[in-house]
Formats: structure tokens, C-alpha cells, sequence
């Protein structure tokens, strides 16, 4: 694996496969010693122009937990326009000796634009990017799927079969992006439930089925419910009446949470709103894997480390 942008080009195999290696990783997250030698020498980045406190703390641990080298890069605040910025800025990263940029950027298709440019030679890995993809998130909740369905038998297996309930502000998600299309390669059947004002224009066309009540989803009792953090900072209009209307209808309470088939999990990417899209009672229930997700974030990260920087060796001896 050179780069990687984007879940929606995994296809199945390849989506196990890595799956499987974070499964390797997360072995040494046992051990007395949680630190493996394999990418000592190399450089990572961490070049961040939006907010992050997951995703970036999860990536420099994941790289330090290979022994790579790791710098972070705060962007946010720069005054340069965003092509001539990420050109300026991608150029300096080659000339300190960069071998993978982990970037995350307000700008759909940024990571692409770096991965194309020609900039720099490093392995390009999304850390998301604007509403379009946040790849490592998809592939850690997969993971975490994975680990809570089929516990410690889970190498080489799949979601086939599965069903995914995704709720909320789809329309600003990236998280719901990847995930619709890692899930959906993996066997799991997708659903997405949110007010129309808040889907995508073409959600039709992505594959998951699409509804408007949470309740309704509910009742077909989803294995798993996975709660969208409502972007308040990406919208500039009105997208619901108010708060208290969008957690009556699609905000996951205690009194949904008790509706919730026995063995069914209750996830969500964080940064929660609790109160709004998810109750403290949810979000701190047994069925939560909020920090199961963020523990297992390390292990995914550290498998799409290893895999796109010793592609990057075997391709260059
Ligand atoms: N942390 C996730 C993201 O960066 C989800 C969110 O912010 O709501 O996309």
C-alpha cells in the first residue's frame, strides 16, 4: 500500500488484510514492552491544519510505538492560500527527509493533492479531510466491530451479515463516508438515519439504505448504533429547529439505549455532544466502545504505518 486517501478503492481482501496486521499490533499493546523496531529510522508527520486531539495523539503514539521518528506539524492559523500553503509547506517536509505525512486538512481532496503533486515522494495518509473521508477512523471502527462480534477468533474474518445503523450529521461526515464504503466491502449492511436536512444530495447512490426516524431503525434492532457528533463548526444555516428537537427524535437517550437488542453496541467517533446527539447514560453504558475505539485506533494506525511504509521499502530496493 502506497497512500492511503481514502476505504472507498479497499476492496474486501485488502480491508482484511489490514485488519488483520492491526490485529498483530494491538498484540503488542500486551506486552510488557509495547515497542517494535520495524520503523526505526523512519520520519512520520503529523501535519495538522484543523483540530485533532484523537486522531493526532493516536497517530504519534502509534508511530513512536514503531520506533519511528515523529514531528507535529500544527498548520492551523496560516494566512498562505491553501494550494500555494500545502505546496510550501509539503516541500519543506521533503527537504527534512519526511517518509510518511500524516495529513489532516479542512479541504476535501487535500491528501490526494499531496499524494499526486509530486511535491514530495512520502506515503500520503488521510487523517481526514474536510467531509470527505477519514479512512483509519472507518477501519478502527471495523475493528472494533470485528473484535466485539467475534472476540478473539476474529483474524481473517469479516462483517458479513452485520447491520450498521449510522445516525446523524451524515451531511458533514466523514466518518459516515468511510465508513459507508469499508463497511459496506466488509458484508455489513449499512442503514443511515438522519433529518433529510442533514443527508447528502446522491446518498441514494452510496451503498447503505436510507431513513428519517431513528425509532424506526431501532426497531429492526441494528447490531450495531453508531452515533455522528452533530458539526456544529461546518454549518452555517439551520439544519434542525433546536437542540432539544434533534435529540428528542434522532439523539440516542437512556429510554432508546433500553430498547437496544441485548448484544448490541453503541458507538460514536468523539468529540461527543453528550445531551445532544448521545445521553451520558449511552455514552458511558456497557454497550459503548467510545474508548474501546480510541484504544484500538493505536493498533489500526500503527498496521497503516507499517503497511504503507514497508510497501514504500520493498518498492524502492
Ligand atoms: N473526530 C471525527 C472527525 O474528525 C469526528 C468528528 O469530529 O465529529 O471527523
Amino acid at each position: 500500500m502506497r497512500h492511503l486517501l481514502s476505504t472507498r478503492d479497499l476492496g474486501h481482501d485488502e480491508a482484511v488484510a489490514i485488519l488483520d496486521v492491526a490485529e498483530d499490533m494491538a498484540d503488542v499493546a500486551d506486552r510488557e514492552v509495547r515497542k517494535l523496531p520495524t520503523l526505526r529510522g523512519k520520519t512520520v508527520v503529523n501535519l495538522f491544519f484543523e483540530d485533532s486531539t484523537r486522531t493526532r495523539i493516536s497517530f504519534e503514539a502509534a508511530a513512536k510505538r514503531l520506533s519511528a521518528d515523529v514531528i507535529n506539524f500544527s498548520a492551523k492559523g496560516s494566512s498562505v492560500s491553501k494550494g500555494e500553503s500545502l505546496k510550501d509547506t509539503a516541500q519543506t517536509l521533503a527537504a527534512i527527509g519526511a517518509d510518511a505525512v500524516v495529513i489532516r486538512h479542512g479541504a476535501s481532496g487535500a491528501p490526494a493533492v499531496l499524494a499526486d503533486s509530486g511535491w514530495i515522494d512520502a506515503a500520503i495518509v488521510n487523517a481526514g479531510d474536510g467531509t470527505h473521508e477519514h479512512p483509519t477512523q472507518a477501519l478502527l471502527d471495523a475493528f472494533t466491530i470485528r473484535r466485539r462480534i467475534h472476540g478473539s477468533a476474529a483474524r481473517a474474518k469479516a462483517l458479513d451479515g452485520v447491520s450498521v445503523t449510522i445516525v446523524g450529521d451524515i451531511l458533514h461526515s466523514r466518518v459516515a463516508r468511510s465508513n459507508v464504503w469499508l463497511l459496506s466491502s466488509l458484508g455489513a449492511a449499512v442503514t443511515l438515519v438522519a433529518p433529510a436536512t442533514l443527508l447528502p444530495i446522491g446518498v441514494t447512490e452510496w451503498p447503505a439504505s436510507v431513513g428519517y426516524s431513528l425509532d424506526a431503525a431501532l426497531a429492526k434492532r441494528p447490531d450495531v448504533v453508531m452515533m455522528l457528533r452533530i458539526q456544529s463548526e461546518r454549518m452555517h444555516d439551520a439544519f434542525f429547529p433546536n437542540a432539544h428537537e434533534y435529540s428528542r427524535e434522532w439523539g440516542l437517550g437512556d429510554e432508546r439505549l433500553r430498547t437496544l437488542a441485548a448484544d448490541s453496541i453503541v458507538m460514536h467517533p468523539g468529540p461527543m455532544n453528550r445531551g445532544l446527539e448521545i445521553s451520558s447514560g449511552a455514552a458511558d453504558s456497557p454497550r459503548s466502545t467510545v474508548l474501546e475505539q480510541v484504544a484500538n485506533g493505536v493498533s489500526v494506525r500503527m498496521a497503516v504505518l507499517y503497511l504503507v511504509l514497508s510497501g514504500m521499502k520493498e518498492g524502492q530496493s
